[in-house]
């Protein structure tokens, strides 16, 4: 029934090599070149004739992309109290563009400094695989090649304080930075005790953030060698069965870590059609549960949702398998679907979730080979392929 290629002995052999032979595969650094390297190697065994690599510039590291954010509101408190109506002028404005630079980077977008901080090299695995008959569509599978650093603000010990903390970080610098504004332009003298409150926020934040900054970066064996080693067996799979109709595109992104840059350069430079387009992005699909997500996001205000199509298709291949065990769930998760749904595509994310519904050992030392479960890591390669038949028999609209 499933490509014989799909099975945990051929998926763990791509894990090993990428989680623990290559190692932590920092965003533009030369392991995440390796990594890059190894699956171009892969699919040229494998005869794929059509690949090809995009290069871009990155970050190297999550922390550019929210220290900025956090210094400016750190810094909008003490100018508000000793600048007089200037000074409270400019507080305001930077606690207010604080919290929307967060809530943006809470919706995977690029800071709007990215030019400044992107000084790394970084890349973009291209393979496409043309269908036996007539192509009607085109499915995109993603996985990204790096790993970040263990991280103990991103997810907290406590995940599930990440949403409400985070949602009342927001709101308190809102509306501090709104009052602070409104008493520059209306020059009240007298400052609310609780106004420090939105400045003290990120300063109390800032310790902590750099403490992640210097931490040691995962192996990634979950996040996301699982993911790139299901999608190397699933080229196999297609090199021997392709599907119908449908033309198949594996994406091997780059720099996801530090704020899905890799999808971005790669939707920038392509601009695929959104017209029959279907896109699933994988995500630490190698230990517990699987689920596909039916809602994402890091507060209240950012959480998106995957395209209707996409959840009715993942459902019924979930119901047509019920062995595979693939739920649909909420997750706390921020990944490339953000940026897909953007940018108005159909997309999905396929993600793996331990037995107190997060995801299993994310950004944390432990996400190492030794946490990998070849049986979970199987599943949710059939279940890949389950999902891609599926779309291959979406009804075609001439017909
Ligand atoms: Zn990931």
């Amino acid at each position: 029934m499933f490509p014989e290629t799909l099975r945990a002995a051929r998926l763990m052999d791509h894990v090993r090599c990428l989680a623990r032979e290559i190692g932590p595969r920092p965003s533009t650094s030369p392991q995440e070149r390796q990594a890059a390297d190894y699956v171009k190697r892969t699919l040229r065994s494998l005869d794929v004739a059509n690949i090809w690599e995009q290069r871009f510039q990155s970050q190297n590291s999550l922390g550019w992309a929210t220290i900025p954010y956090l210094l400016a509101g750190a810094l909008a408190a003490p100018l508000a109290w000793a600048g007089g109506r200037a000074g409270r002028l400019l507080g305001g404005l930077l606690l207010l563009a604080g919290a929307f630079g967060l809530h943006r980077f809470s919706l995977g977008r690029p800071p709007f400094f990215q030019r400044l901080i992107a000084t790394g090299p970084s890349q973009n695995v291209i393979a496409r695989f043309p269908p036996a008959g007539e192509a009607q569509r085109h499915l995109y599978l993603i996985g990204h090649l790096d790993t970040n650093k263990q991280r103990f603000l991103a997810p907290l010990p406590w995940p599930g304080l990440v949403r409400p903390l985070n949602t009342a970080s927001l709101v308190l610098a809102a509306l501090g930075g709104l009052t602070l504004l409104l008493d520059a332009l209306l020059n009240h003298r007298r400052r609310a005790t609780w106004q420090w409150l939105p400045g003290a926020i990120p300063l109390s934040f800032l310790p902590a953030l750099f403490f992640d900054e210097a931490q040691p970066h995962v192996d990634g064996a979950n996040d996301n060698a699982s993911a790139v080693a299901v999608l190397l067996t699933v080229a196999e799979a297609l090199q021997r069965q392709p599907l119908q109709n449908t033309e198949v595109t594996l994406l091997f992104t780059g720099c996801e870590e530090v704020i899905c840059v890799g999808i971005e350069e790669y939707l920038q430079k392509y601009a695929p059609p959104r017209e029959n387009s279907y896109w699933i992005d994988l995500e630490m699909v190698g230990t517990g549960n699987l689920c596909f997500v039916t809602r994402h996001g890091i507060n209240h205000f950012s959480h998106y949702t995957p395209d209707p199509e996409m959840v009715a298709l993942a459902a019924r291949a979930a119901g047509k398998h019920p062995q595979l065990n693939v739920i649909g769930k909420e997750m706390l998760i921020l990944e490339e679907v953000a940026n897909l749904r953007h940018h108005g595509y159909k997309a999905i994310c396929l993600a793996g979730f331990g037995d107190d519904g997060y995801l299993a050992n994310w950004h944390r030392l432990s996400d190492n080979l030794d946490n990998i479960e070849p049986e979970t890591l199987e599943r949710a390669a059939r279940y890949t392929w389950a999902l891609m038949q599926e779309v291959d028999r979406i009804a075609n609209k001439n017909e």
